[in-house]
């Protein structure tokens, strides 16, 4: 495992970041997290995309272009020698006396850290994940990938403390998305998600996903749909970079059945287009 601080690679451990660096202070920045299978970045230009996407939201410019940026990643996964790995990149808009309008002239530091993937335990993706419903009290920008995860953590730990693997906010009964997911129902063979509005994180798994369904042919409706869908839903499933597609057993309440054709496909699907990353 290795990281990397401003212009430098350190060790995982090293103590590099000032009191003063706004990641800390202000939560002021933003961050991708990037999936390797067998050495190899899954889908990187994506992430990198979503990247600049968010740092022009947020009027930071990046310290090194995206192809710097790439080079960094795949030089850093080299000097760790990991195959199954999380990269870590956050953006901060660098260190400043705390002041809250943006540093001048602007400063901002990267950041990386090349881990060990996050193992899911294969049960989970067989037996599906338990979910709770949480009012979503975020603010209105939540397709940034802002480092304010005030909400998020909270919202996790809120499900972790009640025996679930996730929470999913929603607007006064819309729902939106997981703390760190997106959120998937199938009713009647057609697959709902809520659209890519500012109010959610546009997945990069989440678009995965919808274009695999429309390959094999399932419908998808990109619609708010509210709690009491949710529940009569006939299987619901999350996405993310870690958890890739992931089965829902139970939302609040409510248990879904293990019978669930559209999420088995697509998982299946899934797992096509990693086998083809992992054999190059
Ligand atoms: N929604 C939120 C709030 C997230 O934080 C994440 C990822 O961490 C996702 C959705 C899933 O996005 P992706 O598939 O790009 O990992």
């Amino acid at each position: 495992e290795i990281a990397f601080y401003n212009d430098s690679f350190v060790d995982i451990n090293a103590k590099v970041v000032p009191i003063q660096e706004r990641a800390h202070q202000f939560g002021d920045g933003i961050y991708e997290v990037i999936r390797v299978y067998n050495g190899r970045p899954f889908y990187m230009d994506e992430h990198l995309h979503r990247l600049q996407k968010s740092a022009e939201a947020i009027e930071l410019q990046l310290p090194y272009t995206l192809n710097q940026i790439e080079n960094l990643c795949l030089e850093g996964l080299e000097r760790s020698t990991l195959k199954e790995a999380e990269i870590y990149i956050q953006i901060s808009r660098g260190i400043y006396t705390r002041q809250h309008h943006f540093p001048e002239p602007s400063c901002a530091v990267f950041t990386m850290t090349i881990k060990n993937a996050r193992v899911i335990p294969e049960n989970k993706r067989v037996n599906g994940m338990k979910v709770l419903t949480t009012e979503d009290d975020r603010w209105k920008n939540c397709y940034i990938k802002s480092l304010n995860l005030l909400p998020n953590v909270m919202a996790k730990q809120k499900a972790k403390v009640n025996g679930c693997d996730e929470a999913v906010f929603h607007d006064d009964g819309i729902v939106k998305e997981g703390s760190s997911t997106n959120v998937f129902t199938v009713k009647n063979g057609i697959l709902h998600t809520y659209p890519a509005l500012n109010g959610i994180l546009h997945g990069i798994t989440r678009s995965i996903v919808l274009k695999l369904a429309s390959e094999t042919g399932i419908e998808v409706v990109e619609e708010p749909f509210n709690l009491d869908f949710l529940y009569e839903a006939d299987e619901v499933f999350i996405t993310s970079t870690s958890m890739e597609v992931m089965p829902v057993s139970q939302v609040d309440e409510i248990e879904f059945s293990t019978v669930r054709p559209v999420t088995d496909k697509l998982i299946e699907q899934f797992q096509a287009l990693k086998d083809d990353v992992i054999t190059g």
